[in-house]
């Protein structure tokens, strides 16, 4: 191995989470990563841990995927007009989070809704989040709010310019199925992923999806199926999950009832395999620096779930649902973590047991591409233990 290929060695893991719902705990202490990629994860006794040029002592606490926000409204930098917050970015990698994946950027004051306009937004914030990652977070975004008179020329022009996601259909002029369906087919020939608003409108200016728009429009996430913040009534929500196979995205800005009717209805389905989680912040409601934590712990604790299986709707799920090479602890995958620890003085022996009680853990450190992007989280609960880098 050259000298200069980053190696990094992460010994002493007490508990490791896969973020496969198949297979959620690992049996596993120590996990070797080589130029930012899993290379291998095992038992320490068993490893080529020589030659690290990082190495931590995890010092018996948990690792996991880097959590992914699978909703988020970012517009530039580490800002947001929103609120008007500096830093809530980096409040979320505190929060465990490493990957953000944008909506759409629609917080933008004097966002352009002309074509020209909304296609050169989308296509400038895909490029300057790949330029710039606040903190080290991964921001998947330019994600454009499709609006009426888009053609399909329009669809491959953002495609080839580098543009993956669509925002959330609903939050622009389209708002009708028929429309939304030839566009959202258009988004997936050219290889972008799609998401819809659901449910009652977010703030003024957004408005009404239905059951009916969302199943004829059929992106590929139903976007906040617990409301953002209004939720559809629960016979509509219960035919979203039965009629489609469609991600079914649960958001800390949304109705909490809603988020454990669809819950429930997925378990019912054993399609538990298509629950993932955003914050959809920033929002009216602010940032929520803890927002995927918390929905963790509330999926966890009220919805009767395995602690062990809530972290996968924040980490595989999503993954697979969005095709990414982060969230699954797997040899190949991104070197993107979250070491966390029961929080002090939390009820329960483990901190899988703390989350059950509807706790939050104490995160310990963040890492991206096999980098320390965080150390002891400022934003939650004190850990009990905490990894040190060596
Ligand atoms: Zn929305």
């Amino acid at each position: 191995m050259p000298q200069d290929t980053p190696k990094l060695v992460i010994r002493n893991i007490g508990l490791m989470l896969s973020g496969k719902m198949e297979a959620a705990i690992l049996d596993a202490d120590c996990l070797i990563a080589i130029d930012g990629k899993i290379t291998e994860i095992g038992m320490e006794k068993d490893m080529d841990t020589e030659g690290a040029t990082t190495t931590i002592d995890a010092n018996g606490t948990t690792l996991a995927p880097g959590l992914i926000d699978s909703h988020v409204h970012p517009v530039i930098g580490d800002y947001t007009p929103r609120q008007n917050q500096m830093n809530w970015i980096d409040s979320t990698l505190h929060g465990g989070v490493t990957t953000l994946i944008s909506a759409g950027e629609v917080h933008m004051p004097g966002r352009p809704k002309d074509i020209i306009g909304l296609k050169a937004q989308a296509i400038a914030a895909q490029r300057w989040y790949e330029n710039f990652r606040p903190s080290g977070m991964k921001v998947m975004a330019g994600a454009p709010i499709i609006e009426h008179g888009m053609v399909e020329q329009d669809f491959k022009d953002l495609a080839d310019a580098g543009v993956k996601l669509l925002g959330e259909v609903g939050l622009g002029s389209v708002k009708d199925g028929p429309t939304g369906k030839k566009m959202v087919d258009w988004a997936r020939k050219y290889g972008m992923q799609s998401t819809i608003h659901t449910g009652g409108p977010s703030i003024p200016g957004s408005g009404l999806i239905d059951a009916e728009v969302v199943l004829e429009v059929g992106a590929d996430v139903i976007g906040h199926i617990n409301g953002g913040h209004t939720a559809l009534p629960d016979d509509q929500i219960i035919c979203l999950c039965e009629s489609c196979t469609k991600g079914l995205e649960i958001v800390h800005n949304g109705n909490e009832r809603a988020a454990l009717l669809t819950l429930n209805t997925a378990r019912e389905l054993k399609q538990l395999n298509r629950v993932i989680l955003g914050t959809d912040g920033p929002a009216g409601s602010g940032v929520q620096p803890l927002g995927i934590l918390r929905m963790v712990a509330m999926l966890s604790s009220l919805g009767n779930v395995p602690a062990e299986i809530a972290f996968c709707f924040a980490t595989g799920n999503t993954s697979r649902q969005r095709e990414l090479d982060t969230g699954i602890i797997e040899i190949g995958k991104a070197a993107d973590f979250v070491l966390m620890d029961r929080a002090q003085h939390a009820p329960g022996k483990t901190i899988l047991e703390s989350v059950e009680f509807g706790n939050l853990p104490g995160v310990g450190m963040t890492i991206i591409d096999g980098v320390v992007t965080s150390e002891r989280s400022r934003n939650t609960p004190p850990a009990t233990a905490l990894p040190t880098v060596i």
